[in-house]
């Protein structure tokens, strides 16, 4: 059976997708037409989050199922080991099993609530993210990927952790890894040199989030402490009242990253859609198309 390592091997650059679970009815039937826009694109996969807890979670594990059951595509589930026992975490990877699901993106997660909160593991859990990666490898035959942080995880205490953890979770058995959201090409450059220099070489792929209206912003913040570039916030500022002109900006500065990154050799880009396809698939069109424009020009050369 292909492996999503096999596929990442081979697609280079690959072309992924993410999704959370919806919360309503109408969030489903809109999902799941982004779904079918983004099927005929044919990427490599496509994730779903999981949630802080009980519903959303279940949703993760539906909307996951009904991927693999109905669509061409290859879904990746989100798992996160917080407030999970590992009999409770062995079940839902059963579940995937049974399901013909055999992609995990293995997560720690962050504390309910407040994710500033101090982390508390489960009684009967795990406290880090490689301890998670050891189960889902061990219950079968399943392509695993982890978290990798451009800024570091803000929980640690310098960059040495930071990667040397990084680098265990790789060893644990991850395939892959796809990045925290960023703003800054040179942040992800910098990581990917690090890990390197430490002797790894699973392929780190970024992750791009189009930021198109000001008022995301504080949103991102919430989610991750990526720090968001001024000029940028300035400018989405600027176009507040306009979100035409928001989503241009947007699109624009989301697609210059993701040509650099690509120039500079990341091994693919994994596109937030926020459940809608729209600034995604403009930023995938404008990524091809410059790809085949330089195809062109080099062939001319
Ligand atoms: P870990 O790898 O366990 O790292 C957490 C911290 O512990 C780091 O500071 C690390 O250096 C440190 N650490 C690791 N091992 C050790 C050790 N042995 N000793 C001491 N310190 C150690 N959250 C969700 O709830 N649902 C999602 O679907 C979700 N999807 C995500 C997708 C991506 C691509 C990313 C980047 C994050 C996602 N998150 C999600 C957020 C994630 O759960 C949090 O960022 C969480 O705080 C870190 O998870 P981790 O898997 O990197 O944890």
């Amino acid at each position: 059976m292909t492996t999503l390592r096999d596929i990442l091997d081979r697609e280079d650059p690959s072309f992924s997708f993410e999704f959370f679970p919806p919360k309503t009815e109408a969030g489903a039937r809109s999902l799941r037409q982004t779904i079918r826009q983004i099927e005929m694109l044919a990427p490599a996969f496509v994730s779903v989050t999981y949630g802080a807890g009980g519903k959303s979670r279940d949703r993760t594990v539906e909307v996951t199922k009904w991927i693999a059951a109905e669509t061409m595509l290859r879904p990746v589930a989100h798992l996160t080991a917080v407030g999970h026992s590992v009999a409770q975490l062995r079940h839902i990877i059963g579940q995937y099993a049974d399901a013909g699901v055999r992609d995990v993106l293995v997560l720690r997660g962050d504390p309910p609530g407040d994710p500033n909160a101090p982390w508390t593991p489960h009684p009967d859990g795990f406290t880090h993210a490689h301890e998670l990666v050891r189960l889902v490898k061990e219950s079968g035959d399943f392509s695993v990927g982890v978290a990798a942080f451009p800024e570091r995880h803000p929980r640690s205490p310098d960059w040495d952790s930071d990667i040397r953890h990084f680098v265990a979770k790789c060893r644990a058995g991850a395939d892959y890894a796809i990045t925290q959201m960023f703003f800054d090409v040179e942040d992800y450059l910098r990581l990917r040199d690090r890990v390197s220099a430490a002797g790894c070489d699973t392929p780190i792929i970024p992750e791009i989030m189009p930021a198109t209206d000001v008022r995301q912003i504080s949103r991102f913040a919430e989610l991750s402490d990526a720090a968001f570039p001024e000029e940028l916030a300035h400018r989405l500022d600027a176009a507040r009242d306009d979100p035409a002109e928001g989503h241009r900006i947007g699109v624009a500065y989301a697609t210059a990253m993701a040509d650099r990154l690509l120039a500079e050799g990341a091994p693919g880009l994994h596109y937030i859609t926020l459940n809608r396809s729209t600034a995604a698939l403009e930023i995938h069109r404008n990524v091809l198309n410059s790809r085949s424009t330089q195809h062109v020009l080099a062939a001319h050369h």
